[in-house]
């Protein structure tokens, strides 16, 4: 079986294109989806990038690998058995990085290695505690001080499916030995397969019309980024025809919170996600993160943050909403504990999605009292972009290639969290 590794077999099945928010239940037979390599005709290994770093985080649910890269290149993943493993493989020149073999957390991942299995191919080996397959893989292009990158996800699976893999992947391999393989793409704008009904997203720019919000010192103002966030992360959203998709606002127009959280309501919205990006007094504070809502949160910078947004109302002419009643409808409470939760799932699904795209504060799912995500019948999360009070999260900001990179992060966020959602939870 191991000399299978050496052969080449790979190299029929590169691919440029990223193949993103697949899901649990849609997980891709990856060799199948491949399309075959574009030669450039003056390419020579010389123009391939390298491989500058590797790591793998693993739970027994769940396996991340990313690779940085000194620009975009073609992927290939094959199964391999005795032992279970996926390799990775990369179009590239080479490898100087030396990775500490053993992946810590008893996940399904426990060792992998990287290495140049033959000029301009160089593999990594993610040797399974548990069967396994791709949920997603995908390339990012360098931005900013970000490397491009290469980011594969694996998913547990069952052995007998991870057995046909390994003998599909064989058999593709025997199948295109010298014979140019034909494309065998799946049409991705159709994963979303039969569903009748479709979740409601609505997306929410933060502030608008006389209110600015946040200014960065060259003049730039939130109402702007956020807007120009949200639009972006509705057309990916409906391109992926999964979503309906609704914004709180679609030009330069003011509206209260509580018309935002009305909206939702009204909507029976099944995610509301408010972007914003806000300042703070220090400035190397810098990165994006995720919030829930939390009456009591203590951490300090989370409660300006919060008591600052809520401000924006009495910045606008309008009064500060009053606070909730008091709760005496313990249905009420129920829901808005479910709710809550299903808050915390979705905010941990963007982070998962961001961390490997863009810098990202550390603890990156966060809570604070934020009024706009108050409504007790739709899961609420807002998104801080990163901070107008930050040289390097202005200049990301104003990006469109960023903007890209988050708001691809964002949508591929949003499909797991459906798809969580539509996955029985373990007994
Ligand atoms: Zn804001």
């Amino acid at each position: 079986m191991f000399n299978f590794d050496a052969s080449g077999l790979a190299g029929r099945f590169w691919r440029a294109l990223a193949v993103i928010g697949l899901g649990l239940a849609l997980a891709l037979p990856v060799a199948a989806q491949t399309t075959p390599a574009v030669d450039d005709p003056r390419g020579g290994i010389s123009t391939l990038p390298e491989v500058l770093d590797a790591r793998v985080t693993a739970t027994p649910e769940r396996a991340r690998l990313i690779l940085d890269l000194s620009g975009p290149t073609e992927f290939a993943i094959v199964s391999l058995s005795g032992p279970d493993r996926i390799a990775v493989d990369v179009k590239s020149t080479g490898t100087e990085i030396a990775v500490p073999p053993d992946v810590a957390g008893g996940g399904i991942v426990s060792r992998y290695r990287v290495e140049l299995a033959e000029p301009g191919r160089v593999r990594t080996t993610l040797e399974l505690a548990a069967p396994s397959q791709v949920q997603q893989a995908y390339i990012l292009d360098a931005v900013g001080d970000q490397p491009a990158r290469l980011v594969v996800d694996l998913i547990t699976d069952t052995p007998e499916r991870f057995a046909e893999r390994v003998a599909a992947d064989l058999a593709a391999s025997a199948a295109n030995q010298g014979v140019p393989p034909s494309a065998l793409s799946t049409d991705p704008g159709t994963h979303g397969g039969d569903l009748t009904v479709r979740p409601l997203v609505v997306i929410d720019p933060g502030h608008g019309g006389i209110d600015n919000g946040a200014s960065a010192p060259n003049g730039v103002h939130e109402k702007n980024i956020t807007l120009a966030f949200a639009l972006d992360l509705q057309k990916l959203l409906v391109e992926s025809g999964r979503y309906d998709v609704a914004l709180t606002r679609e030009d330069d127009t003011y509206l209260t919170l509580s018309d935002r959280v009305a909206l939702a309501r009204a909507n029976k919205a099944d995610l509301f996600i408010s972007l914003h990006a806000d300042t703070f007094q220090q400035p190397e504070i810098r990165g994006a993160s995720v919030y829930t809502r939390d009456e009591n949160a203590t951490d300090v910078l989370d409660k300006v943050l919060a008591e600052n947004e809520n401000r924006y109302d009495i910045v606008a002419g309008f009064t500060l909403p009053t606070t909730e009643p008091v709760v005496a409808d313990i249905l009420l409470d129920l829901m808005r504990r479910e709710m809550r939760k299903s808050s915390f799932i979705a905010a941990q699904a963007l982070v998962r999605q961001l961390e490997p795209s863009v810098t990202m504060r550390r603890f990156p799912v966060r809570q604070a009292d934020f009024f706009v995500l108050q409504a007790p019948d739709v899961p609420s999360i807002l998104v801080e972009l990163g901070f107008l009070s930050n040289a390097a999260d202005i200049a990301n900001l104003q990006k469109s290639d960023w903007r890209q990179r988050v708001v691809a992060a964002l949508a591929r966020g949003v499909a797991d969290y459906f798809d969580a959602l539509n996955t029985p939870a373990a007994p």
